[in-house]
């Protein structure tokens, strides 16, 4: 039991500091994109008309655009081939919705191209959600019946969490860049800005993550090691 409870105190702290760094941004991304919301972009149409044309440009084609719910909720799926953009990114022609949509467009042309961190993304998903849901009760387990075996496993487990947040950063890094070198070649100045702003902000969100899994990893590691 004592060694739970100094388990306890550590990952409270790490728990906290992940969730003040979330929240820091969350905010962050929140303000530069609501900054740039009220900025018109130099296209004529709608972040979806943008991304469109991104698509054509790349020699992309046949991948759908459908309308979410929700603000920020966008995303590529790529079991549908298809856009999902939120209500203002989908019809609203502000840069911070062609810097969004055009973002998504960069994950359609990455997984057409077989962009590889995409690829290895894309296999590490079944064995994450497996993962994910399993290793706190390995590791809760190997700490009550004291089995330093079966914390190895737990942190095996976990370590995959952690690859497959490591391996997202290339992957929205790389469709991020894809938005920008687009808006650099086909729109303006203010365009390229909005978007490196915006995209900076959403970039920080994944770094935030995996820097904070990485962390916790490392933490349950020493105390795994001091433990023995
Ligand atoms: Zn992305």
């Amino acid at each position: 039991m004592y060694y739970y409870m100094g388990y306890d105190m550590g990952y409270m702290l790490i728990a906290l500091l992940a969730t003040a760094l979330g929240a820091l941004t969350q905010s962050y991304i929140q303000r530069m994109y609501a900054k740039w919301s009220t900025v018109d972009a130099s296209f004529d149409g709608t972040g979806a008309d943008v991304a469109k044309r991104m698509l054509r440009s790349a020699g992309v084609d046949g991948v759908g655009f459908a309308r979410i719910d929700g603000t920020l909720t966008d995303h590529y799926d790529p079991r549908d081939n298809t856009l999902h953009l939120s209500q203002d990114n989908c019809f609203g022609g502000s840069v911070a919705s062609v810097a969004v949509a055009c973002h998504e467009a960069g994950h359609a042309i990455q997984h057409a191209q077989g962009y590889s961190p995409v690829q290895i993304r894309t296999a590490l998903v079944p064995v994450v959600n497996l993962t994910q849901s399993t290793w706190s009760l390995v590791f809760l387990a190997g700490i009550l019946l004291q089995m330093t075996g079966l914390i190895q496993i737990a942190l095996i487990l976990f370590g995959a969490s952690v690859l497959f947040q490591l391996v997202t950063l290339p992957v929205e890094l790389d469709a991020s860049h894809r938005a920008v070198e687009f808006l650099q070649s086909q729109g303006q100045a203010i365009d390229q800005q909005g978007a490196r702003e915006v995209l900076t902000a959403a970039a920080l969100t994944y770094v935030a993550a995996a820097l904070t899994s990485v962390i916790q990893l490392l933490y349950l590691m020493s105390r795994t090691r001091s433990r023995r």
